[in-house]
C-alpha cells in the first residue's frame, strides 16, 4: 500500500483478522441412495469463502458487500467465531479462535462479540428485557444485575417504555432495536450485523442505521449487506464475489 496508514492502524493490533480463510460446506450428509446409483461417493461441497484475508482495526465500520451467495454471511460468521474455517485462521485479538475449545469460543463470543441478524432472532415467549438479558444469563450474571443492565440497554435504544413487551407486540424496527440492545448488553468489542435492515422499510432502516452509527463511535462494527444505504455508513467496503474479495477499499 502506497498511502501511509493512519495512526490507529499502526499503533493498535487488529481486533479481528482472517488469514487465507477458506470455508467449505458439505451439502447433505452423503451421496444418498440415488447418488450411489449414479456412482457418486463424495457428498457435494460448496466453497462459500475462498482464501480470504482481511484485517479489521479497532474503531472501524467495515461493510461486507456483494451479491446474494457471495459469502458475506459465511465470512461474518467466521469473523464472529460462529463457524471455524476449513483452512486458514481467524485471530480474534491476536489469538487463533480455532485454538479455543468450543466452550471457550462460546464464552469469547458472548463477552466480546455482539451479533445482530436480519430476522432479529428474538425469543417470542420472552419480554424485550428478558431477551436483552439472555447473553448475561449464559454468562452467569445475577438476576438483579441482568435486569438493571438490560433496562439500561433498552433505554439507550429508545425502548425504555417497552421493557415488558414481547416481540410479537413490537414493530420490526423495535424488534431490531431489541436485538441491537441484546448484542450490546455484554459491552462487546466487536459488533457484527448480517443484513440488519433487510427486513425493514426504508424509514425504519434509516433509524436502525442511525443506531449503528452511534454504536460505532464506541466499538468496531462489521456489517454485511447488499443495500447501498446500509453500506454507506461504513468507513471501508470489502466486496465479495463467489467467496473471494474482489475489492477492498481503504477508508
Ligand atoms: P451471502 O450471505 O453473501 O448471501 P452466504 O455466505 O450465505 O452468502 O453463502 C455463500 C455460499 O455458501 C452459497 O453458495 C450458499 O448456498 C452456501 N452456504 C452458506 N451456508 C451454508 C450451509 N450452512 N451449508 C451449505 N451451504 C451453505
Ligand atoms: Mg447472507
Amino acid at each position: 500500500m502506497a498511502i501511509p496508514a493512519p495512526d490507529h492502524r499502526t499503533t493498535h493490533p487488529p481486533i479481528v483478522a482472517a488469514t487465507n480463510v477458506t470455508k467449505v460446506y458439505t451439502r447433505g450428509s452423503g451421496p444418498g441412495r440415488f447418488g450411489r446409483l449414479l456412482g457418486r461417493s463424495e457428498p457435494p461441497t460448496v466453497e462459500a469463502v475462498s482464501d480470504v484475508s482481511l484485517t479489521i482495526q479497532p474503531g472501524e465500520i467495515v461493510g461486507l458487500a456483494g451479491p446474494s451467495g457471495s459469502g458475506k454471511s459465511t465470512l461474518l460468521h467466521l469473523l464472529a467465531g460462529l463457524e471455524v474455517p476449513t483452512e486458514g485462521s481467524v485471530q480474534f485479538q491476536q489469538t487463533d479462535i480455532a485454538s479455543y475449545s468450543t466452550r471457550r469460543r462460546t464464552r469469547l463470543r458472548l463477552e466480546e462479540i455482539g451479533i445482530v441478524f436480519q430476522r432479529f432472532h428474538l425469543v417470542d415467549s420472552l419480554s424485550a428485557r428478558a431477551n436483552v438479558a439472555l447473553p448475561l444469563v449464559e454468562l452467569g450474571v445475577g438476576r438483579r444485575k441482568r435486569r438493571e443492565r438490560a433496562t439500561e440497554m433498552l433505554d439507550r435504544v429508545g425502548l425504555g417504555d417497552r421493557l415488558g413487551h414481547k416481540p410479537g407486540e413490537l414493530s420490526g424496527g423495535e424488534q431490531q432495536r431489541v436485538a441491537i440492545a441484546r448484542a450490546l448488553v455484554t459491552d462487546p468489542a466487536l459488533v457484527v450485523a448480517d443484513e440488519p435492515t433487510g427486513e425493514l422499510d426504508t424509514e425504519t432502516g434509516e433509524q436502525i442505521l442511525a443506531e449503528f452509527r452511534r454504536v460505532a463511535t464506541e466499538r468496531t462494527v462489521v456489517l454485511a449487506s447488499h443495500d447501498r444505504e446500509t453500506l454507506a455508513i461504513a468507513d471501508r467496503i470489502v466486496r465479495l464475489h463467489d467467496g473471494t474479495i474482489v475489492e477492498q477499499g481503504d477508508e
